[in-house]
């Protein structure tokens, strides 16, 4: 007996029918369903803000900036440039292929998947779905089973405003995802903790699915006493206060002198205190940590310094106080592991080259930080620390540009998305080169036949080298330049010799050469 096909299999047949079925090739189709998501983010506002809240105490703030705004940008970026990208692209030509088109089209993978984590748990799962419905695929959304009320309201809206032949929400922990990944993708999209990263990479390895993997660890920042403190120790309390340090991209950890470690202890004392005042539990702008598991697990980070700011912990309410740590040993687990928490560690280096060694004997991070206004020290992180990103004097707002890719290397992640971006992730670039039977092409061509020869050999070797000859499009430049250059001294012949009769004399011209060149 045939055994019973999964709820999970069948999604992806349908996904995949939908795909075959061409539907998604069509470009006003896609448009049409990018449209629709902006309209799913501008009718349910509200609703959104309520299932964040829920699941993480976000603030509405938050909420709007930080997810529904950056998707609705997105999706506005893209849909004013969608019809320039999806256009083929013509390349150059050699010598050999001077009569031909070679060309680039692009094709959208097939069925994709894309997973999301808890912690910004409308805009992770759904900033990549624009990207890939984009190109032109059908698209299942695991949306994180850790933040359930977003979870839901994905289940429930999407349904209602996307082609639901082609785009699908399936929810689940991790048997369901577990079962998930065994369906063969043609393009999965993980944005989670590097542990689960190579899970989903064993998995798409069994069918060869390429795979972009958005991963964690640890986002270090350096700073040094060129900088604007009041200025500069709001930027970093901000980015890691922001979502309760559960952020991505939030510095990890500070890297500065003895000296600058006190100015920056004072100063943040002070800034928390205006921002949240003396109980920051009672701040409605403070989120709560996720789970008890996390909060069990942040918690334990405070044993490994000295607490100078902060430092408290209410199980009940899962939360904890922004914190600053200081006396931090390298080997702790505070700096060994991801804090994902509002915990700031200072660890102390003599200068900023001290820093950059520091830095570049750990993993790769997603992103590196940097406050300084000494060039030399800016040149010196841009130049030698590899990160999947870097923004220097601030933090966390380089994801607010849709033309900087966002993406880790190494532990960190790799291949990237946000805006041109999403959408080059979810295209296959096809080559494509169209030849003809031109003839005089062909005398240059034979030359590969045998019977082989040294000289045959060196003049194709010639030939096929890159000659840089102009593409058409170049072409049509010069053309249309050439004619604006006739046109204008055209006109002033006319205005010279007045109209009619500079016409029939030109014709006349022409005739007579027409004729005396017959006879
Ligand atoms: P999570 O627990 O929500 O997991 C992410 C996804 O993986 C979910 O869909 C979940 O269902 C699935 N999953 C979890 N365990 C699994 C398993 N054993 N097998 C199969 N699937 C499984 O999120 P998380 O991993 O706790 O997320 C936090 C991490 O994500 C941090 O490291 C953070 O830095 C990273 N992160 C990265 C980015 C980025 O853009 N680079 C963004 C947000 C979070």
């Amino acid at each position: 007996m045939a055994e019973k096909m999964t709820e999970f299999e069948q999604v992806v047949n349908k996904a995949r029918e939908a795909f075959l079925s061409g539907k998604t090739r069509n470009v006003e189709f896609r448009k049409k369903q990018l449209k629709a998501l902006q309209r799913m983010y501008d009718e349910n506002e509200g609703a959104f803000c309520t299932a964040l809240a829920k699941d993480l105490r976000k603030p509405k703030q938050e909420s709007i900036l930080l997810e529904l705004n950056l998707l609705k940008d997105d999706l506005r970026f893209m849909l004013a440039r969608l019809d320039d990208w999806v256009k083929p692209e013509k390349i150059g030509t050699n010598l050999v292929t001077m009569f031909d088109q070679p060309i680039i089209y692009h094709d959208p993978y097939g069925v994709v998947l894309v997973m999301g984590a808890w912690n910004y748990p409308l805009q992770l799962p759904l900033l990549p779905v624009s990207g890939a419905i984009a190109a032109g695929n059908t698209v299942i959304i695991k949306p994180s089973e850790i933040s359930p009320a977003t979870a839901q309201i994905l289940a429930d809206l999407v349904p209602k405003y996307l082609d639901n032949e082609c785009y699908y929400v399936v929810c689940g922990g991790v048997p369901e995802t577990t079962e998930l990944l065994k369906q063969r993708f043609d393009y999965i999209f993980y944005t989670g903790s590097p542990e689960v990263g190579k899970i989903v990479r064993e998995a798409a390895n069994k069918h060869l699915t390429p795979t972009t993997l958005e991963l964690g660890g640890k986002s270090p920042l350096y700073i040094d006493d060129t900088v604007d403190f009041d200025l500069a120790v709001r930027r970093i309390i901000w980015g890691k206060c922001i979502n309760a340090g559960q952020t991505c991209i939030a510095p990890d950890y500070l890297l500065c002198t003895r000296e600058v470690q006190d100015k920056f202890v004072e100063k943040a004392r002070e800034i928390l205190k205006e921002w949240y005042g003396d109980n920051p539990k009672d701040s409605p702008d403070l989120c709560r940590i996720i789970s008890d598991k996390h909060l069990d697990r942040i918690a334990e980070y405070l044993k490994d310094g000295k607490v100078v700011v902060g430092g408290e912990v209410d199980r009940e309410q899962r939360f904890i106080s922004p914190t600053i740590l200081v006396d931090v040993s390298p080997r702790s687990k505070v700096m060994t592991e991801e804090i994902f928490g509002p915990i700031l560690p200072i660890v102390s280096v003599s200068n900023a080259f001290d820093a950059i060694r520091f830095i570049n004997e750990r993993d790769h991070p997603l992103c590196t930080y940097l406050f300084t206004t000494n060039c030399k020290v800016r040149q010196a992180f841009v130049r030698d620390v590899l990160t999947g990103s870097m923004c220097v004097n601030d933090c966390v707002v380089q994801l607010g540009l849709h033309e900087l890719p966002f993406g880790g290397v190494g532990t960190s992640g790799m291949g990237a998305y946000h805006g041109r971006a999403s959408y080059d992730t979810f295209t296959h670039r096809k080559s494509c080169l169209i030849r003809n039977y031109n003839k005089l092409a062909e005398q240059i061509g034979k030359l590969r036949y045998p019977p082989y020869s040294e000289k045959n050999t060196r003049m194709l070797s010639k030939m096929l080298r890159e000659t840089n000859l102009p593409s058409l499009k170049c072409l049509s430049y010069i053309l249309a330049f050439g004619l604006g250059v006739a046109s204008v001294f055209i006109a002033k012949e006319i205005a010279k010799s007045g109209g009619r009769d500079w016409f029939s004399r030109r014709l006349g011209a022409i005739f007579g050469f027409f004729h005396s060149s017959r006879t």
